[in-house]
């Protein structure tokens, strides 16, 4: 059952009602942070500080609150193990259960059954507010609210000085451009505000997440739709918020999973296969195929972009 209070519900049907469903909630996913939506358990704790970064799912079978009862569950007997400061990745066909993944690991939801720990504890049994601390999410559609680029680092962070905005915005990569707008860090930005590119939003979000220096972070696939350039400049912000914290990576591309300490392949809701890209490669099962796939896909549009230089 999902203890979510009414306004987080209300937010999630209202974004379910919209066909671009996704992109929405992506947007609630990154901002549950600022919903106290769940009540702690009488006897709730903190994640033990010992362990942090360590995340467990055991035997998680999940189904969408609105799914039939009868329905093949969304995620079915998920384990997996993440030390702390590892690299995970999952991979896999559209609709396999990825970002889903993603939202259990952020408490979005509950589990229909199994666990997920953190820190050798069941998320059940954790302080939300321990919980919202330790994990930070990048999503596909980074939101900024409208208000100034400094008051949008300083929701992860209120009080934050000056000097740490500038320190995260530089390891984010953004520190320059910030400082090259006529207003600067006081740029109002968000909906009706100062137009920022998809790549320099994703990038003060990075940024965020590096003043929130959470213990756990969910990367979902933060760099879709960028062009080349503006895509590495993301991944280089992306490596340096990596650094140094457990990293839970829903990728929907391969490209980017690549040196996973582990990658998970997912298959209709269930784990099919796991292991470093050379293990799978060499296996030659799903992954090994999707590899393969991807590979085609890349050439077709290499030769795609030839055929218009030809023109
Ligand atoms: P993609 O690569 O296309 O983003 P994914 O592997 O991330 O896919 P999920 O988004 O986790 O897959 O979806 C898994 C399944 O759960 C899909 O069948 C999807 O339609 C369903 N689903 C996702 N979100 C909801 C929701 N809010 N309510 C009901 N069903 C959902």
């Amino acid at each position: 059952q999902t203890r979510l209070t009414m306004p987080l519900l209300g937010l999630m049907r209202m974004a379910l009602d919209v066909q671009t469903s996704k992109a929405l909630f992506a947007r609630i996913f990154e901002y549950l942070d600022l919903v106290p939506a769940i009540r702690d358990a009488p006897d709730a704790r903190p994640v033990d500080d010992a362990r942090l970064g360590e995340v467990e799912f055991d035997e998680v079978v999940f189904r969408y609150p609105d799914a039939e009862d009868d329905a093949v569950p969304t995620l079915d007997r998920v384990s997996f193990h993440v030390e702390p400061g590892q690299y995970v990745a999952f991979v896999g066909p559209s609709g396999a259960g990825k970002t889903t993944i993603a939202y259990l690991a952020a408490r979005l939801y509950e589990v229909s059954g199994g666990a997920v720990r953190f820190a050798g504890d069941d998320v059940r049994e954790i302080r939300h507010d321990s919980l919202v601390d330790a994990v930070g999410t990048v999503s596909q559609e980074s939101y900024l609210f409208h208000a100034s680029i400094a008051d949008n680092l300083r929701y992860a962070k209120p009080g934050a000085s000056d000097a740490e905005l500038e320190a995260v915005c530089r390891r984010a990569n953004i520190h320059e451009t910030i400082a090259s707008f006529p207003e600067g860090y006081a740029t109002i930005v968000g909906e009706r505000g100062y137009r920022l590119s998809g790549g320099e939003k994703q990038r003060i979000a990075i940024a965020r997440v590096l003043l929130k220096d959470p213990a756990v972070l969910v990367l979902d696939e933060a760099t879709s739709a960028l062009d080349t350039l503006s895509e590495r400049h993301v991944q280089r912000a992306l490596d340096a918020a990596s650094h140094g914290r457990t990293v839970l990576s829903i990728a929907h591309r391969l490209s980017t999973v690549r040196h996973a300490d582990t990658i998970h392949v997912l298959d209709r809701g269930r784990i099919v296969e796991s292991g470093t890209h050379e293990e799978l490669i060499e296996r030659g099962g799903l992954y090994a195929t999707l590899h393969a796939e991807q590979h085609v896909e890349q050439e077709l549009a290499v030769d795609g972009e030839e055929a218009d230089h030809v023109e």
